[in-house]
């Protein structure tokens, strides 16, 4: 007795779980998969995540250590997450340890207590019901919170209330309202009626998800730009809350605005619990604490939100889920977007993904039936689809990377008072600093990559690693002094439209004007309302926006994406240039966009733009099925990177060998070859690609590769990583 095994999941970077007894003094009862316990680990004491208990170990009985603390009375990895975090550990090839702790709010992962749940709300006082409404007609907001809680006369919970907490104190001073403590039952949810009738478009494709509610199948919602995704998530979530159930809404880095939230608390008056990098680690738990309690029905969150604990799961929407950034690029190589579907076909509930352009992935999905798709195909109300241009500009001469064609245009759509935006990838004054007497280009010291000049701060950055340095004014090579930028980014551009039209409001969205907190919502709202009239910006501003006055979108630069090392690069243009395209022409007065392309006859540049994304998708999924790339066959990138030149390659040169020694046919093994940008932050890079038609033969492979490399000695020498599924081969 007392000599139960706990199978117990360690931060380390190993593979594998580790055994220990039981602590002393512990009920075996008390013991659930998902509590953490305090255990000695080396010469360290960890916490670490129970994942089962067994009266059967391998390990010598000598040799046992015994955890040291239960630190919970109820498991704080929910049971649904727990299996999912063993499922991508093994899928991804990632210690199961460090996993566990993606799943974890940091104050848990550091031993922290979840703690109760706050259910402090406010509710009206008798004094509060006898006050005229009239005579708050000059407090317009205190006379919201007013009306709300006069019709929630049990009260609401604090983040039910849209309103700061100086205008709930105001009330409170005056008596006429008070703090009250909610229990479950009295945390009640109220939904404003959706201001739109749905089409019928949107309501086939509601019905159709809520005919399957107890049928798992994810739904792949493919809308064009302003066709009412976001509307029939509402109407979804909004029945998932009549259920009494909960929905998580999963959003890429940029999806979390201002405006989509404000549009989720006009419609529903509960707490939310958000999910994103910006939070305190105070605030990450609290609203972590909220989703498992139940108390918050509305989970929104960027890609981790996926390890959120649910009580009463009930619905997943993941919005753009074509976006890169919904698959993890470091350390916990996960795709929330595939969590996403294998957590909800685990709990058996509706999953839908939404995009005006949906990844190949998921159109194979749909293809091979096992996602099923809905189309909004037309934008709502009297908005139609913007008309698209192609502006040869290999003759013609540019200004700061701006066409005659194009500059004459924004003049015109200026004057008919309409707003502009213009899209540029590239942030800082220019990409290149060139010396015109030898040809000497400014590189950076610590990576293969030039180096961008930024006016703003009159310094050479590099935008990979991070470094900066002054302008050079002397060519370093031949002593000369004509040295001058080549090419453009955001900041050049915007001294052109200073120049072409100095009276005109402008609006420039990238990195670099939104470091201040707050920046990025004070432009864009300069932007939505209509004050700027020319914006200008990188992806920062071509995503999921809606500002309603935009009738023409120039693309400056729509090259880049053709002709790229990287498999996807056109995938991503074609996505790109769709959405900031569907900025054009949302509301009466129809849009127009051109792009400015040195290949104007690129084929899949012209099926897009004559037969819009469907057919180009179709074309670029027939391109990788004959080059055997993904969705076709599935892909693994072993990365390693190392100080030394040769050390990646060597050590990748040893995985290739162990794989080639392996006699294994169904597995294609490319490399291992230098990464494209060879040096980066001072480290030298490189990578093996794996292939194979069977996905299950692959994912063997990697299995006994990795617990092998774990324990060779040229391992130790490099940093490396597994890559299932990459998104970015570079
Ligand atoms: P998407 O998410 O596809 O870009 P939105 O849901 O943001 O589209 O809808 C675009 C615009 O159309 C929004 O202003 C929205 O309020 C409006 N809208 C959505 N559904 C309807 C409808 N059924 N009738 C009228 N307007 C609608
Ligand atoms: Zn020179
Ligand atoms: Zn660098």
């Amino acid at each position: 007795m007392n000599n139960l095994i706990l199978r117990i999941a360690i931060p380390s970077p190993l593979q594998r779980c580790f055994d220990y007894l039981q602590p002393v003094d512990t009920d075996p009862a008390a013991l659930q998969p998902g509590m953490r316990l305090r255990v000695p680990f080396g010469r360290r004491t960890v916490i670490g995540v129970l994942l089962a208990v067994s009266d059967e170990t391998d390990i010598d009985a000598h040799k046992l250590k015994r955890a040291l603390q239960l630190l919970d009375e109820t498991a704080v990895i929910s049971r649904d997450v727990l299996a999912m975090v063993q499922w991508a550990s093994d899928y991804y090839h990632h210690p199961i340890g460090d996993a566990c702790s993606s799943a974890m709010p940091a104050l848990l992962r550091r031993g922290q207590q979840p703690a109760a749940t706050d259910t402090t709300g406010w509710r009206i006082t008798s004094a509060g019901r006898a006050v005229e409404t009239t005579a708050l007609s000059r407090a317009a907001r205190q006379a919201k919170v007013m009306a709300v809680l006069s019709a929630h006369q049990q009260g609401l919970h604090r983040n039910a209330i849209d309103a700061p907490a100086s205008v709930l104190r105001a009330l409170a001073d005056k008596g006429w309202i008070e703090n009250c403590t909610l229990n479950e039952a009295h945390l009640d949810h109220t939904v404003m009626p959706s201001i739109h009738t749905l089409n019928t478009a949107q309501r086939r494709a509601v019905d159709a998800i809520l005919a399957q509610l107890d049928n798992f199948t994810p739904f792949l919602l493919a809308g064009v730009t302003g066709s009412g995704k976001t509307e029939v998530y509402l109407e979804l979530i909004e029945s998932t809350l009549a259920r009494r159930q909960q929905a998580l809404v999963l959003v890429p880095e940029i999806g979390l605005t201002p405006q989509l939230l404000s549009r989720f608390q006009r419609r529903f008056q509960v707490p939310l619990a958000l999910l994103h990098s910006g939070l305190t680690d105070h605030e990450r738990l609290a609203a972590w604490r909220q989703a498992r309690s139940g108390e918050a029905p509305i989970i929104i969150g960027t890609r981790s939100a996926i390890f959120t604990p649910m009580a009463r799961p009930g619905l997943i929407v993941v919005d753009e889920e074509h976006d890169a950034s919904l698959k993890q690029q470091d350390g916990f190589r996960y795709s929330a977007r595939d969590l996403a579907v294998w957590r909800a076909r685990q709990l058996k509930i509706p999953v839908l993904l939404g995009s005006a352009t949906p990844s190949l992935e998921s159109l194979l999905n749909v293809e091979q039936q096992r996602y099923r798709q809905l189309d909004l195909p037309e934008r709502t109300g009297v908005a139609i689809q913007p008309t698209f241009q192609l502006l040869d500009v290999r003759r013609q001469a540019l200004e700061d990377g701006l066409s005659q064609p194009l500059l004459q245009r924004i003049q015109q759509h200026l004057d008919a008072g309409d707003q502009v935006l213009l899209f540029l990838n590239r942030r800082g004054y220019a990409p290149t600093l060139m010396c015109y007497d030898c040809d000497w280009i400014a590189e950076c010291k610590r990576c293969d990559a030039r180096m961008t000049w930024h006016q703003h701060d009159k310094l050479l950055h590099c935008h990979h690693c991070g470094s900066q340095r002054p302008v050079d004014s002397i060519c370093p090579r031949c002593q000369g002094s004509d040295l001058h930028p080549q090419g453009q980014g955001t900041e050049r551009v915007e001294q052109a439209l200073e120049r072409h039209f100095p009276d005109i409001k402008r609006v420039r969205i990238d990195r670099d004007t939104t470091r201040r907190k707050g920046e990025l919502n004070r432009l864009l709202e300069q932007a939505r309302c209509g004050e700027g009239r020319l914006l200008l910006g990188t992806q920062m501003l071509a995503k999921g926006h809606h500002f309603p006055n935009v009738t023409l979108v120039g693309i400056l630069d729509a090259d880049h994406g053709l002709f790229s090392t990287d498999f996807r690069a056109s995938e991503r243009m074609a996505q790109l240039i769709v959405q900031v395209a569907g900025r054009a022409g949302r509301h009466e007065r129809p849009g127009e966009v051109m792009i400015q392309t040195c290949h104007p006859d690129h084929p899949l540049l012209q099926l897009l733009i004559n037969q819009g994304y469907p057919a180009f998708a179709r074309a670029a999924l027939a391109e990788r099925r004959d080059a055997h790339l993904p969705p076709a066959t599935a892909m693994v990138l072993l990365r390693a990177e190392a100080t030394a030149a040769d050390t990646a390659m060597a050590f990748l040169d040893t995985v290739a060998a162990l794989i080639s020694a392996t006699g294994n046919r169904a597995v294609e093994v490319w490399g291992p070859v230098p990464a494209t940008m060879e040096r980066r932050a001072g480290r030298y890079r490189a990578q093996l690609v794996l292939q194979s038609e069977q996905r299950g033969a692959l994912q063997r492979l990697l299995s006994s590769i990795v617990r092998q490399l774990e324990t060779t000695r040229e391992a130790r020498r490099v940093r490396w990583s597994v890559d299932v599924d990459p998104v970015d081969t570079y």
